[in-house]
């Protein structure tokens, strides 16, 4: 465990604005033009029912920390949120247990596996490691308020909700479609409990897992959720407040480390900044204190994420000046 000692010191801010308005439209726009002829990638179907998105849908998004949006192409095409709930479940449960308690039961490190690695639950004695994979995500949801599953899924549909500023429309067909054939989800939620990590039953916290990746967001969704991480937990466009500044802090911080799967690292290195992808093929990347970016295009790589979204967010992230880890020297007086 990293040594810490934040008594009596306030978390002080480091962070700009983004360029003007007009500025960001343009360079959106430009995103999303240069990006939509990529034809590589291929459309998930492990899950049946996505198999049939069709493989030339591509939104792009922007919303900054005051409300400005930006939409191009796609960006209120409908597709179910899959593991990027992960992350915004993750927050609500920080919110709702505190910092040491998830961060004791979930962990926060990269597995360094496939996002449903049942290698890297055994490995670690059945610890989840990290709640940006099914396994963590799937304890997750298991510690979200409520005395039964209907009561969990009911405070993850309201938590998201708020995140996204409107009630989530549920779809039923993806769900059913998955839970047909979520063996391995299965597994995983009997394996946590068999180590004693999960409470309750396990099938119905896949359950109810499997309900929240059945959620339906459009790109400009996502962004709006990532702009209220990015704004101290204050949704820009509804004013209203969904979670604290320190589980924001958190949440970015496992995202950095995580949100791209086995990917996370060369994400950093070539984006830098905390993002999370999803099955369906969507991406929300989030620039603490300035907004957030959703992306939607069906066809992945191969360690399932969408490739436009990547390309259309790495442009942003440079011409936006994004990049967490960029700097330039300070203009200094002649000598
Ligand atoms: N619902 C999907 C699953 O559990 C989510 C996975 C993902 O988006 N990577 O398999």
């Amino acid at each position: 465990m990293i040594p810490t000692d934040t008594e009596g010191i306030d978390q002080a801010v480091a962070t700009g604005a983004l360029p003007g308005w007009e500025r960001v439209e343009e360079l959106v726009l430009e995103a999303h033009r240069r990006h939509s002829g990529e034809a590589s990638g291929e459309v998930a179907d492990y899950i049946p029912i996505l198999g049939a998105a069709d493989p030339a849908l591509f939104g792009l998004a922007v919303v900054d920390a005051t409300g400005g949006v930006h939409d191009a192409g796609d960006a209120l095409h409908p597709f179910s949120i899959q593991s990027i709930s992960k992350m915004f479940v993750y927050a609500l449960a920080i919110q709702e247990h505190g910092h040491e308690t998830v961060r004791d039961i979930v962990g926060v490190n990269n597995t360094g596996l496939s996002f449903n690695s049942v290698m890297a639950l055994e490995l670690n004695g059945g610890h989840p490691m990290n709640p940006m994979v099914n396994a963590g995500a799937i304890a997750t949801t298991a510690l979200m308020p409520g005395a039964d599953p209907d009561a969990k899924w009911e405070s993850i549909r309201d938590g998201l909700s708020a995140f996204a500023g409107r009630e989530l429309p549920f779809d039923d067909d993806v769900y059913h479609s998955e839970i047909q054939t979520n063996e391995r989800n299965r597994a995983l939620g009997r394996l946590l409990g068999s180590y004693g990590r999960l409470t309750g039953d396990s099938d119905e916290i896949v359950d109810v897992y499997t309900r929240q990746c059945s959620l339906n967001v459009p790109a400009h969704d996502l962004a709006v959720m990532g702009a209220t991480l990015a704004d101290g937990g204050v949704n820009p466009v509804t004013g209203r407040r969904v979670v604290s500044a320190d589980v924001c802090r958190d949440t970015l911080a496992v995202v950095a480390a995580s949100g791209l799967y086995e990917r996370s690292g060369e994400w950093l290195f070539e984006i830098g900044l905390p993002a999370k992808s999803g099955v369906s093929g969507g991406i929300v990347a989030v620039a603490p204190g300035k907004g957030a970016a959703g992306a939607f295009s069906p066809p992945l790589d191969s360690a399932g994420n969408s490739v436009r979204a990547q390309l259309a967010i790495g442009h942003l992230s440079r011409s936006l000046g994004l990049n967490l880890f960029a700097s330039a020297p300070m203009t200094r007086a002649e000598e």
